[in-house]
């Protein structure tokens, strides 16, 4: 704290050590690692918690297949491995469900080939996976989930994916932050630009505050936030995806696994709900509305699986995923501002990861150790990409 209180004395105005810019996934799991590290922390998000991409209803959280074993897949896979405890203690802390479970996947196989391909992917993951299997199954292991006519050459059962609740893991996050004395979250303050030098942020209500320390984790506005450090890039640093799901009320077991095929996402939910997702839109008028293509979505979620029956829509519901020009998530320190921190880009993967490159990036406060992340999730690696034009 010496460091920002010196500045904001010599600036007169109110000073923190951490700025964490967005109150979503990557932000909330950013301000609760600095701050039980005991660094004072300001949380600023321009609307509500959850408000952005993080506040939708899916909630999958799938690994990469157990081929071509990589850095990036195996941080990937220490991320899903370690949410369950990260939540544990989480939900122990707050009293408040995150609504996790380690359900499972379910992959139907509708050609031949598939078969093959996953068979080799079963002798894969037992090399890199651990305990979890990746199993080809002749028939589901309960009717109905999925239909037998979606999988003419079996399916694959995955017992590493896992699933929660997008909003109820928001609700906990920003429980676990009230907890902490040192933490403030103000919601409705948007940061509109900001010093990295002098270290201060200027806000819309013009309000001030100095930092040691920004994490931009603004979602798809973190792009532009970026982008205007520095000359402007030959392209865009990243761009927003939009995403359509839908909740449905079915009476189905919540212990059910995700079932997903060829972009549908049917992820089962406490309380007598199941999602449905999502689609992947790189041109849109209306980010936030829904439309056929949702439609479309949940009628092939009847027929993937009938269990769900005419289980009636409970929401429909759009956002923008923040997908960095590299596609992998922007982490970490910025190349030439050592003050600024990137926390962005997690696109279609950001629940399974934000926990682990939050630790990364909290690590690197303070002018610690640079965040320990797959180079291509380094913030250089992105605007490299973005200055080849
Ligand atoms: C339909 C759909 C389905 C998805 N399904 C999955 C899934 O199953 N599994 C998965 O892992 N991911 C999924 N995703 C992706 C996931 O939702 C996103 O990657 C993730 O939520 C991004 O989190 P974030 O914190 O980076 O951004 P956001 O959640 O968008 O949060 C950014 C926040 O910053 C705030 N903000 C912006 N600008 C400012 C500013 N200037 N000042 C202050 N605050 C600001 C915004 O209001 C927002 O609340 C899905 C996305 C969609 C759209």
């Amino acid at each position: 704290m010496a460091n920002a209180d010196s500045r904001a004395k010599a600036a007169g105005q109110p000073a923190v050590d951490v700025l964490v810019v967005g109150g979503g996934v990557m932000g909330l799991w950013t301000a609760l690692f600095a701050g039980r590290r005991g660094l004072s922390v300001c949380l600023v998000e321009r609307a509500r918690i959850g408000a952005g991409a993080s506040g939708g209803l899916l909630g999958a959280l799938m690994p990469h297949l157990p081929d071509h074993w990589n850095a990036k897949k195996a941080f990937q896979f220490d991320a899903l491995v370690s949410l369950e405890r990260e939540i544990a203690v989480l939900e122990a802390e707050t009293g408040l469900s995150a609504g996790y479970r380690r359900c499972g996947r379910l992959m139907p196989l509708p050609r031949p080939h598939h078969r093959d391909i996953a068979l080799g992917h079963a002798r894969d993951a037992e090399a890199v996976w651990g305990p979890f299997s990746f199993e080809v199954l002749d028939a589901a292991p309960v009717a109905g989930w999925p239909a037998a006519a979606a999988m003419e050459n079996g399916l694959v059962r995955d017992r590493l994916s896992a699933r929660l609740s997008p909003r109820g893991l928001a609700a906990a996050l920003a429980a676990g932050l009230a907890r902490l004395p040192n933490v403030s979250v103000r919601e409705g303050t948007a940061l509109v630009r900001f010093d990295p030098a002098a270290g201060v942020a200027h806000f819309a209500d013009g309000g001030r505050l100095a930092f040691g320390d920004c994490v931009l984790a603004a979602g798809v506005a973190s792009f532009d936030l970026v982008s205007a450090l520095g000359p402007p890039p030959k392209r865009p640093v990243g761009m927003a995806v939009k995403g359509q799901a839908a909740l449905l009320r079915a009476d189905i077991d919540p212990a059910l696994p995700v079932l997903f095929s060829d972009g549908l996402y049917i992820v089962p939910h406490d309380g007598g709900f199941a999602a449905v997702g999502s689609t992947s839109e790189n041109r849109f008028d209306d980010p936030f509305a829904t439309d056929a293509q949702l439609d479309d979505l949940i009628a092939r979620a009847r027929a993937m699986a009938p269990l769900l029956g005419d289980a009636p829509v409970a929401e429909r519901w759009a956002g923008l995923r923040p997908k960095a020009i590299g596609r992998d998530p922007m982490v970490g320190r910025h190349p030439d501002h050592a003050r600024i921190h990137l926390m962005t880009g997690g696109f279609k993967v950001s629940f399974g990861l934000a926990h682990a490159l939050a630790r990364a990036v909290v690590n690197g406060l303070e002018g610690g150790t640079p965040a320990d992340v797959p180079p291509s999730f380094r913030v250089e690696a992105h605007l490299l990409e973005a200055d080849r034009g």
